[in-house]
């Protein structure tokens, strides 16, 4: 047994009765849990499947975990989920539903049969063991910047396709003329274009492409935010669902198309200088985020009974032989104890624009 494995195993003895406890409306979390200097990664992710409770995205999405969450079908007319293993396509139920929206509308406007879905959020979202700060709360999405072949990519396909960068990497921060398209364009714009949708977030190449080249409506590209990466697929950030009062909203993008200085800076040396080492400094072991540090209905998410995977599969009349008797989603949730409003999360609701 590893030493990482030896300290998870006492964790989750230790965590085990205080969740069991947290579950039973008891205020005794404080204690183990919380001093219990575990990674919250390692805890989250080992958990197989959702918690049985309603759609509620808990803290923010870098800072945060999601209960009632809900898995979108592996394969779907217009979509397949890539990197099976990892267990990382759950979210929230507005999630799976803009996702669906989306991969149609991919297909209107060109690109191949639909798309390559990446990551979303693990079971009970949280923080990740490897890659995303992010994608804990279920409204965060990464879409590959290849489109899904006609002839369906195996399980095994899917685990090893290799992404495919943008990017001249020949030169600084350039996009490969011979890689990106029009239709690449159309497609973040498209995800933009959604009243729900929040954020995009690409590479600062393509996002400088974009300005460079977009002609449709304008107003748009300020979602469109340049970070590091997302040269290979690009990330869909959705806005709190209308309602969700455990979920903490992002500060609005500032008005404009982003076209500015904000973007120049990216092309500083500043944003890719190694950091400068201060020789006198103390060295810090680094501080993983712990269960204390997450908003405190998170523990009792992990400590929830678990939906089965058939149960929370999202939109069941995609399965080949669909089952009359096989419970929805919505079924799910109209069942569970607490109240939510299931509309306003199933159906894309507007919301507007921020002013600044
Ligand atoms: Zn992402």
């Amino acid at each position: 047994m590893t030493l990482a494995n030896n300290t998870l195993s006492t964790a989750l003895r230790r965590t085990i009765p205080v969740l069991a406890a947290a579950v039973m409306g008891m205020s005794a979390v404080t204690t183990d849990a919380i001093a219990d200097a575990t990674p919250a990664k390692q805890i989250f992710g080992k958990v197989k499947l959702p918690s049985n409770a309603a759609p509620s995205p808990i803290g923010f999405y870098a800072k945060g975990c999601m209960a009632g969450a809900v898995a979108i079908p592996t394969d779907g007319p217009t979509w397949q989920a890539m990197r099976l293993s990892r267990n990382r396509r759950w979210g929230n139920p507005a999630m799976i539903n803009l996702l669906e929206t989306f991969s149609q509308d991919a297909v209107k406007l060109g690109w191949g049969s639909g798309i390559l879905i990446g990551d979303i959020s693990q079971p009970r979202g949280g923080p990740m063991i490897t890659g995303h700060a992010s994608h804990q709360i279920g409204l965060d999405a990464d879409i590959w910047f290849t489109p899904k072949p006609a002839q369906p990519l195996s399980v095994q396909q899917r685990e090893d396709m290799p992404f495919t960068s943008m990017l001249d990497k020949s030169k600084f921060l350039t996009v490969s003329n011979q890689r990106w398209t029009p239709t690449h364009a159309k497609l973040v714009m498209q995800a933009a274009s959604y009243p729900q949708v929040e954020r995009v977030f690409v590479n600062p190449a393509i996002k400088k492409k974009l300005c460079d080249t977009w002609t449709g409506d304008r107003s748009l590209l300020g979602k469109v935010r340049p970070v590091y990466g997302h040269d290979e697929h690009f990330h869909i950030r959705m806005h709190c669902p209308p309602g969700t009062k455990t979920c903490k909203a992002q500060a609005a993008v500032a008005a404009g198309d982003g076209c500015d200085k904000s973007l120049a800076w990216w092309f500083t040396k500043e944003p890719w200088a190694t950091p400068k080492k201060d020789p006198n400094a103390k060295p810090v072991k680094p501080k993983f985020t712990t269960l204390a540090d997450l908003p405190k209905a998170c523990t009792a998410v992990l400590a929830a009974p678990a939906n089965s995977e058939a149960a929370a599969t999202y939109g069941t009349a995609y399965s080949a032989t669909p089952t009359a008797d096989a419970p929805s989603v919505e079924a799910v949730v109209n069942s569970s104890a607490e109240q939510v409003e299931t509309d306003d999360m199933t159906a894309p609701v507007p919301t507007p624009r921020p002013l600044n």
